[in-house]
């Protein structure tokens, strides 16, 4: 019987699962894209159908349908296994709790947890009335398993006590807390929302206290602490349902707070996600940008927090996302706008305008004096602009600006090179892409592109990674043992397993279409290559030789040598011989 892995990989092809994430071309067997993984404009990202994996020539990103899926949804094997299971309709074999291994427990643990509090919301009235008079159906309740805990110190804790977890357990999974000799429950008196991951298991969970147990001490939202599965720095709440329809809308609606997601979801904005109670990280942006490059930012006018959206547009300049906000108006935020008038809320998305007119706008609308508007554009308005990579982009807003102050275009492109980017913000956002990519390039360099070690060693690769193989790889290898020395073979098979991803996509590209007797053809004509390298690279050391046994006045030595350079010859004219005999 298969494994689970196996039935998938029978049912998934890689350029449907691939081809539901990024938009793929085909080119040649293979078929490219601009890899998701990092900032490309050509692309340098290939998929193999044959092989079942995937390669970029970029930053060196490669694996299968599994790798892919995690590193795109931003989440662990087991729950990239959930999502391809789902897909391809395979059952997955439920682990037992008893046996899982510790992190499996946690999710299990707050599964649990989720059931217990959903159905504690069911019998109580107060806060189910809460939800329902801020608009939430039954039904919404239900999807986004929302829950309810009473205010005590330990219905949580008794309830996962019961089920055999133990308190360890709970404090790893965020939702006890333990001082002293005091064990109780982190959350009390809330209305509980969990947070998804991508595969939609909960990994955590944000708490609503009741207004009737709100004494001003404790936080309106209380999260779960970060954890071995929560990464608040990572996790988008929404995500999980959000991601489908981003990619067909392309563009998703970022907004602050569980019930402002939570509606939007419930009036048909499925495209929205939410931080959630934490500031806005690349990494959030880096999970959205994947799908899509243009976000919407919602933007509450009577915000308090205002340096933190800032902060967050900032952000999303500086990862390349075309940015536009969207003012919510006074008095509201979108759960309140949404019911109040579902319409509303679509003209106010349709209304959103890019970052830098909306900035422009406040400027304005702030500022009456000529010279403070000046002043103003330059210190609230240009730091953005300086983010935006396309310098077609940046001159058509050079001469907006221009046209609507008056100021010259130059004057306005000499203090933009002047602007302080913050450099908190730039390296946060295109950090480790970069490090990566010089580590590629080293390896390359000791395998030569276009040289006969690296096509045979490209070959190997490639047999030895697809399925169905035209030439035997280990014959391939027993030849090009015969030509090379054995430290030498040592350090190409070194190479071989270093970048078998990436010779094996090259080789590929070039070989990928022959049959076995072309391709054994082509081998041939390698192998004759590499020898004729080698001898070559033996001519020029003996010269050397040559020379210092001449200056030394070492006849015997320089006639020897002069045989052997002889010798050398004859076979490098044996070698252009049998070339010219074979017919490509
Ligand atoms: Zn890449």
């Amino acid at each position: 019987m298969s494994t689970s892995v196996e039935q998938i990989k029978e049912k998934l092809s890689i350029e449907d699962v691939i081809g539901s994430y990024i938009k793929l071309e085909r080119a040649g067997n293979s078929l490219k894209a601009r890899c998701p993984f990092h900032n490309e404009k050509t692309p340098s990202f290939f998929v193999s159908p044959d092989r079942g994996g995937y390669y970029c020539f970029g930053c060196g990103v490669k694996g299968d349908i599994f790798t892919f899926v995690q590193e795109f949804e931003g989440i662990d094997f087991v729950g990239a296994l959930k999502i391809l299971a789902d897909r391809a309709g395979v059952q997955l074999e439920k682990i037992s709790p008893k046996v899982a291994d510790k992190k499996e427990r946690l999710y299990y643990l707050l599964e649990i947890t989720t059931e217990f509090l959903e159905k504690n919301l069911q019998n109580e009235e107060i806060p189910l009335d809460y939800l329902k008079k801020r608009g939430l159906t039954e039904k919404t309740i239900k999807d986004w398993r929302i829950g309810y805990v009473r205010n005590e110190w330990r219905t949580i804790y008794d309830h996962l006590k019961s089920k055999g977890f133990l308190d360890e357990e709970m404090e790893r999974a965020g939702v006890i807390k333990t001082e002293g000799q005091n064990t109780y429950d982190r959350f009390r008196g809330r209305i509980m929302f969990p947070l998804f991951d991508s595969a939609g298991r909960v990994i955590a969970f944000s708490g609503r206290i009741m207004p009737a147990f709100d004494d001003g001490k404790a936080g309106k939202y209380l999260n779960s602490p970060q954890t071995e599965i929560f990464d608040k720095s990572k996790t988008l709440y929404g995500f999980d349902r959000a991601k489908l329809s981003i990619r067909k809308l392309d563009f998703s609606v970022l907004v602050e707070g569980q019930m402002d997601i939570i509606m939007s979801h419930q009036a048909g904005f499925t495209n929205t996600v939410a931080s959630s109670g934490t500031a806005l990280t690349a990494e959030h942006l880096k999970l959205l940008k994947r799908i899509s490059n243009r976000i919407i930012m919602s933007f509450d006018s009577d915000n308090a927090g205002a340096k933190a959206a800032e902060r967050g547009w900032a952000l999303a300049l500086a990862s390349g996302m075309e940015v536009k906000v969207a003012a919510i108006p006074k008095g509201f935020d979108p759960a309140d706008l949404i019911l109040k008038s579902k319409e509303e809320f679509k003209e106010v998305l349709k209304n959103a305008v890019h970052i830098i007119d909306f900035l422009l706008e406040r400027v304005y609308q702030e500022n009456t004096d000529e010279r403070k508007i000046g002043i103003a554009i330059k210190n609230k308005v240009l730091p953005y602009l300086s983010l935006i990579d396309s310098n077609i982009e940046k001159s058509h807003y050079v001469s907006k600006i221009s046209g609507r102050t008056g100021i010259k275009e130059e004057a306005i492109w000499d203090d933009l090179k002047k602007v302080k980017l913050d450099e908190d913000y730039i390296s946060r956002s295109t950090g480790s892409g970069q490090a990566k990519e010089e580590s590629v390039e080293k390896t390359v360099d000791k395998l030569p592109k276009g040289s006969a070690e690296r096509s045979l060693a490209s070959i190997i690769a490639l047999e030895e990674s697809r399925k169905v193989k035209v030439l035997d790889p280990s014959l391939v290898r027993e030849k090009v043992k015969n030509i090379l020395k054995s430290d030498e073979y040592d350090l190409l098979d070194e190479n071989i397993k270093k970048m078998s991803g990436e010779l094996a996509f090259e080789a590929e590209s070039y070989y990928g279409d022959l049959d076995e007797v072309k391709f054994n053809k082509e081998l041939d004509y390698i192998l004759l290559n590499l020898q004729e390298d080698i001898f070559k690279k033996e001519l020029d050391d003996l010269m050397l030789e040559l020379k210092k046994a001449e200056h030394a006045k070492e006849n015997d030595k320089a006639i020897s040598i002069l045989q052997r350079c002889n010798e050398i010859s004859k076979k490098l004219h044996q070698i252009k011989t049998d070339r010219n005999k074979i017919k490509l």
